[in-house]
């Protein structure tokens, strides 16, 4: 069965999904809340960001690939965007949470689904 993140709103497996402060997350968002606990510093934030920028052209193959397909096609459904791209969509949902983190992809709700679009 699947739910729907209430802050990424990407779907996943109801047994996936963390408690958090009364939130039903994902896995990625609740490392991610957890780990912003300490978001008040923007020194920390600033020194993240940076080191991303800087590390930007460090993708793996498929994470470019799947970061092309968006661009191309501006929105993507999930399910497409792994066939297109020969993977599963368990895979392809490795790959964008990556990209998410990264802020270069996000996930959108539309009538029909959750579309990928860049971030
Ligand atoms: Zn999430």
């Amino acid at each position: 069965m699947l739910k729907r993140c209430e802050r990424c709103q990407a779907e996943v497996e109801a047994e996936e999904l963390r408690d958090y402060a009364g939130q039903q997350l994902c896995e990625d968002c609740y490392l991610e809340a957890m780990s912003t606990i300490r978001a008040c510093d923007p020194w920390a934030v600033h020194t993240a960001k940076s080191i991303l920028a800087t590390q930007g052209q460090q993708l793996t193959p498929q994470q470019q690939q799947l970061y092309d397909l968006v661009r191309g096609a501006q929105e993507i459904s999930l399910s497409e965007a792994a066939e297109q791209l020969g993977l599963s969509e368990n895979e392809l949902r490795r790959e964008f949470a990556t990209l998410r983190h990264m802020e270069l992809l996000r996930a959108q709700p539309r009538p029909q689904g959750i579309v990928l679009t860049l971030f």
